[in-house]
């Protein structure tokens, strides 16, 4: 039986980007009494481990020590430092108080996922308050502050590992990507909707990776409405040969909700089970198994999709009916949705099309 780690710190919620910010710490705060009400920590393969702090020099493994300086100080209320410098700004990426504390400390969680995949102590560790995909190293963006995934990969490959990232989030994980552009040590794939239509923009079949890290480099953007079955075709297609070729000796994965149909901010029309059908792939792909969660903003959505994520992590089927403790605070209903996303036949056949002409593209460069 796999060996499962959840990392966790109610300090995940103790501050956030603000009400009106899509990026809302109930997400994580449900996510955790979903799990808990499940019992899903009780089982004798499963473990709660409580994450910690990142270090400067954790930090400084991606982010320059400028940066890092200027986190701390803005989250401090320094009003001296130029926060439009380095990202920030009303909108998506707001200053907070304890802004430094609770991105560091999701840093710091995904590092202890890392240390106990690699230390051996379990086969898969999920930092569900990780994935902050977008972060650059001088820079905030998309509600990232600090890059946890680049973090840690930077770590694993200083340990000499091959890393294959999978980010399947429907927004396209482009600071990861960048930090190992010219890489052959790290394979970076996403799936993601097409930058034509969603932020950040980028993530087209023609960014490959540069110089070394040519043909290291794989991103398959999607069309608005993609629904499962073209979705896990597509993973079939293109992700499970390219993870048995390059053979890495751990994966990290970026697992973002934000796919799910009911996303308030994003055209991808997965149900959860699809979702489950591509952890379920990443799951039998892996043989260290680095888990962080990512984006995701339908609060009822969110706890639901990665709570199926862990179970299939810690190889637990949790009944459909939602816990009457978790129910009687939050919402009841089902775990797995009832009724799956509907198109009618014509945009089905138009969206099938779609990601058919972008796997053969990617069959015909990556010669799968
Ligand atoms: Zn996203």
């Amino acid at each position: 039986m796999r060996k499962a780690a959840f990392v966790h710190s109610p300090g995940y919620w103790q501050a956030g980007h603000g009400p009106n910010h899509p990026m809302k710490p109930e997400r994580l705060q449900r996510t955790y009494a979903l799990l808990s009400a499940y019992d899903a920590f009780a089982a004798e393969n499963s473990r709660l481990v409580p994450a910690r702090m990142a270090t400067e020099e954790e930090l400084g493994l991606f982010h320059t020590r400028e940066y890092v300086d200027a986190v701390r100080r803005l989250s401090a209320g320094d009003a001296r430092v130029p926060a439009w410098r380095y990202g920030f700004g009303a909108g998506d990426n707001p200053v907070f108080p304890g802004m430094y504390e609770t991105e560091g400390l999701k840093t710091g969680g995904s590092l202890v996922a890392a240390e106990l995949v690699v230390s051996g102590q379990v086969d898969v560790a999920f930092n569900y308050a990780g994935g902050m995909h977008h972060a650059g190293p001088a820079r905030a963006s998309g509600f990232c502050v600090f890059n946890d995934p680049a973090v840690v990969i930077s770590w694993l490959a200083q340990r000499g590992l091959r890393v294959v990232y999978i980010d399947i989030d429907a927004h396209h994980g482009d600071g990861v990507q960048d930090a190992f552009y010219d890489s052959d040590q790290v394979m970076t794939i996403s799936l993601h909707e097409s930058g034509r239509y969603l932020f950040p923009g980028s993530g087209f079949v023609r960014e490959r990776g540069e110089g070394k890290g040519e043909g290291f480099c794989v991103n398959v953007p999607l069309p608005p409405y993609t629904f499962d079955e073209p979705y896990v075709w597509a993973f079939r297609e293109v992700v499970v040969p390219l993870m048995r070729r390059f053979a890495p000796d751990v994966v990290v994965s970026q697992l973002g909700a934000d796919v799910h149909r009911s996303d308030p901010l994003t055209h991808l029309m997965l149900s959860s089970a699809g979702y489950v059908a591509v952890v379920e792939m990443i799951a039998a792909l892996a043989p260290r198994w680095i888990a962080l969660g990512g984006g995701g903003y339908a609060i009822a959505a969110v706890p639901r999709l990665w709570t199926l994520a862990y179970g299939v992590m810690s190889e637990q089927v949790f009944p459909d009916e939602l816990p009457a403790a978790y129910a009687a605070t939050y919402e009841s209903g089902t775990l797995r949705d009832q009724i799956p996303p509907s198109l009618d036949e014509q945009e089905e056949r138009v969206v099938r099309r779609q990601v058919e002409s972008v796997v053969l593209e990617l069959k015909e460069i990556f010669q799968l």
